[in-house]
């Protein structure tokens, strides 16, 4: 019998630590305070693995989002972030690296309530993740200055000049559901080590993490203010926050379609703007790899994550020598990706977060099959609760249609075949996505040719979805403005400024 149709769909019992956090009452962390949002209104928390209302969160009014705003602006003006020697931001941020990963088992529970990610991969991805970019950037808290430079048109005796770096101020940190912790650990790390203040709003479906986040944060001794957690919905307190003119930045992840509604809304003030945005990325497999282990690392590439990931290889691009091979490879791995709810402990995939994301991607299933693709494997939902969607492989498609074309987010890969080199860098670039991209061969020469045909800000040869803190990541095209981690990730957080002194 198929295994896939014999997986209990019960989700497991949630540790007591879990239903402790679950029970809290709903609140705003504004100022170093738990507070109730303005209007007393609070939203419903599913855990998607049953579909069930698990918990409550404060659904922050614009009035709460001018409070947070306020808060983080006096933090800034005051500067009792900013203006602690280096080395005490630094130990402080360690010291929340070092609190996060105590708490890694707790953290990882909640992620797989609140996301419907299977708890195990949380714990090795999700939270050392998030643990790396606050190690990390602490690193760069003692490591920032300017440079002692010589004008070009003065002389140089009797002028002294210099530049000096400064945080940016007051930064709005908008993050989406697929991976909640690391996102926000992500998004403070580097405005934490800058000196900035941060107002962060995870995304409403999944904001757990983020709020035992906010409690972590005051333990580790960052002083209140600092940073601030609303929860609640993007076109209400996100919109305040893109537009509120004490904000100096804005930092999203998400959406293409938020993204540019973002960057227009935050163009009357003029902020600073870095993006972070959609992808389609194409895996090219060339003729020469081996199969049997190339088919698994290109499963591993759409189905991680339900596919809910902006670098998920949903474009597949398979020499036509090995296509059926491949095509056979990744759907032998169909029991290891067959989804289980995510406290199961054999579970490697779990559901789609919610139930709109589980009707849009069945949605794209059914408009592929109708424009003509073929079900390779899964193309289906193994059950009736929860909101689980099988891997599935749709074949025989062509580039007008809407299942690759636009990005599914979830656990679908469109796989067509080529002949040459030329025509797959081509194929790979027909989209207006620009994020990742992956080359699977033997021939570093292919490779290399292909990896700068490709216009993409990531692109991973013989692996995918390898993403290192100390690497610049970001889109091409539609896919973001500006680059995360890295030294790129600290300068976002930093003015520059000149001064020019005659003496
Ligand atoms: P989304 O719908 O764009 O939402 C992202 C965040 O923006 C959420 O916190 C959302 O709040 C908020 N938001 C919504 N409308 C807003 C508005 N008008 N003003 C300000 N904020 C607003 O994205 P998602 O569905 O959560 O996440 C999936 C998308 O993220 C995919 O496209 C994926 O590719 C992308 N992503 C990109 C990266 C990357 O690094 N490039 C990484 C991960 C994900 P509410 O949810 O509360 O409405």
């Amino acid at each position: 019998m198929n295994e896939m149709t014999t997986v209990s769909y019960q989700q497991h019992a949630y540790s007591e630590g879990a239903k402790t956090l679950l029970a809290r009452k709903p609140a705003l962390f504004i100022n170093g305070e738990w507070v109730a949002s303005s209007h007393g209104e609070t939203i419903a928390v599913e855990d998607p693995s049953s579909g069930q209302v698990v918990s409550h969160i404060a659904d922050a009014s614009v009035a709460d989002t001018d409070r947070a705003v306020a808060a983080a602006r006096a933090a800034f003006d005051d500067g009792r972030w900013s203006g602690l020697a280096p080395i005490a931001r630094e130990r402080i941020m360690l010291r929340l690296a070092d609190l996060i990963e105590a708490h890694g088992d707790e953290l990882a529970e909640l992620e797989a309530i609140d996301v419907g990610k299977p708890k195990s991969m949380a714990g090795v991805v999700d939270i050392p993740g998030a643990v790396s970019h606050i190690r990390y950037m602490a690193g760069w808290a003692a490591k920032l200055g300017g440079e002692t430079l010589q004008p070009y048109t003065m002389p140089n005796s009797g002028m002294f000049s210099y530049t000096i770096k400064e945080p940016v101020g007051v930064c709005a940190q908008i993050v989406p559901w697929n991976f909640p912790l690391l996102m926000a650990c992500l998004k403070i790390a580097p405005a934490l080590a800058a000196g900035c203040t941060i107002i962060l709003k995870p995304a409403e479906q999944t904001s757990l993490t983020a709020l035992r986040l906010a409690d972590l944060i005051a333990e580790a001794g960052i002083p209140a203010g600092v940073v601030n957690v609303l929860t609640g919905y993007g076109h209400i307190s996100g919109d305040r926050l893109v537009k509120h003119p004490d904000v100096d930045k804005v930092a999203f992840t998400g959406s293409t379609e938020i993204g540019k509604l973002i960057n227009k809304n935050a163009t009357d003030t003029l902020k600073h703007v870095t993006l972070e945005l959609g992808g389609k990325s194409p895996v090219v497999v060339m003729p020469d790899v081996n199969v049997a282990e190339t088919a698994p690392g290109a499963a591993g590439a759409i189905f991680f994550n339900s596919g809910q990931v902006c670098v998920a290889g949903s474009r597949l691009f398979v020499h036509k020598s090995i296509f059926d091979e491949v095509i056979e490879g990744i759907a032998a791995t169909a029991p290891f990706w067959a989804p289980r709810p995510s406290l199961d402990p054999a579970a490697h995939m779990g559901p789609l977060v919610s139930k709109e994301q589980y009707d849009k991607v069945l949605g794209y299933i059914e408009a592929g099959k109708r424009d003509g693709a073929s079900v390779a494997m899964g193309g289906d939902a193994p059950s009736a609760d929860g909101y689980y969607v099988n891997p599935t492989v749709l074949v025989n498609v062509n580039p007008q249609m809407s299942v690759v074309r636009e990005e599914i987010f979830g656990p679908v890969v469109v796989a067509q075949r080529f002949e040459d080199l030329d025509e797959v860098a081509k194929a790979a670039n027909d989209t207006c996505f620009g994020l990742a991209a992956g080359i699977w061969t033997k021939d570093l020469g292919a490779m290399h040719k292909l990896a700068s045909k490709i216009k993409a800000g990531t692109v991973w040869g013989n692996c995918h979805a390898m993403i290192d803190v100390a690497l610049p990541f970001g889109g091409y095209k539609e896919s973001g403005i500006g680059r995360e981690q890295g030294r790129a990730g600290i300068e976002a957080y930093l003015e520059s400024k000149s001064v020019i002194i005659k003496l």
